[in-house]
């Protein structure tokens, strides 16, 4: 495949290499292409591989408008390269520093709807993101939001949803982290961590900042779990009340992505 594609100008870095904008030798179509090194004695070199390769396999078996497209992966020589459909200007929360104040509510309805989509589809192939925040969402041109990095997402089989403690602690929902604590992971509200991030993402887009962004690690995650995230006071009525559904503690009660997208919040876009 690599031959197929030609490695242009890189884009960005995450924690496990560099992504790199690649042009198609025969059509010229463009492709995001990730690399990494394939082999290493470094142990977290070692944990980036068995993320990308999470992804892929999560990846592999989603389509979706609102879900960045995988293309393929393979290995060549010492490096580990995955194809991907290439989402321009790219990630959310460059979006939001760049257009500081240009975020109407308009446009937080109509991110706020792609998301959801997303997230519905994904949830609906029984696969939750985990880390749902705006590094990890693209936004293309039209103004159509992906969701990307299926690093921490996980396919849950069987009754037990066994999750552990990751993501990042603006964005995770206080089940989470009593569930590490408690072992009390049902399958069936695994799915509401995507819900509350969601609702922290929509902070985030709207204010700059997820909520508790004033506090650091340890007393940040002290926050989540006793306090709930201050909404916007600018918001309209029913932007406050999609967020106060998306808060709602109890992650048996917080309503699912599919129930969410016929919130009148997200109506008469
Ligand atoms: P981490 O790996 O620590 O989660 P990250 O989320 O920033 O970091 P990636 O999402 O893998 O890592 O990629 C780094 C950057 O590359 C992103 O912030 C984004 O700007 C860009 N990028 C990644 N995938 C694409 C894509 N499909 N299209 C356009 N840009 C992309």
């Amino acid at each position: 495949m690599k031959n197929q594609w030609q490695k242009g100008k890189l884009i960005g870095r995450g924690t496990f290499g560099s992504v790199y904008v690649a042009t198609n030798r025969k059509t010229g179509a463009l492709c995001a292409m990730k690399e990494a090194e394939a082999f290493s004695d470094d142990p977290k070199s070692a944990e980036c591989i068995r993320q990308l390769e999470q992804e892929i396999k999560v990846l592999s078996q989603l389509k979706h408008p609102n879900i960045v497209q995988y293309f393929g992966s393979e290995i060549v020589e010492d490096k580990f390269y995955i194809y991907l459909e290439y989402v321009h200007p790219g990630s959310m929360n460059k979006y939001v520093r760049e257009h500081c104040g240009a975020i109407t509510e308009w446009v937080l309805r109509s991110f706020t709807r792609h998301i959801l989509s997303g997230l519905a589809y994904l949830h609906s192939k029984k696969t939750i993101h985990r880390d749902i925040k705006g590094a990890n969402l693209l936004v293309d041109s039209a103004g159509v939001v992906k969701l990307a990095d299926f690093g921490m997402a996980k396919h849950l089989t069987g009754h037990v949803a066994d999750l552990s403690l990751k993501g990042s602690p603006y964005w995770m929902a206080p089940e989470l982290m009593q569930a590490v604590v408690q072992k009390d992971n049902s399958v069936e509200v695994a799915f509401a961590v995507d819900i509350w991030s969601l609702g922290c993402t929509i902070i985030e887009m709207f204010t700059g900042k997820p909520p508790w962004s004033e506090y650091e690690g340890a007393a940040a995650m002290f926050k989540v779990m006793t306090d709930t995230p201050p909404i916007p006071e600018t918001l309209s009525a029913e932007g406050k009340d999609f967020l106060r559904l998306c808060f709602i503690r109890n992650p048996a009660e917080r309503p699912s992505a599919s129930m969410l997208l016929d919130h009148r919040f997200l109506k008469n876009l």
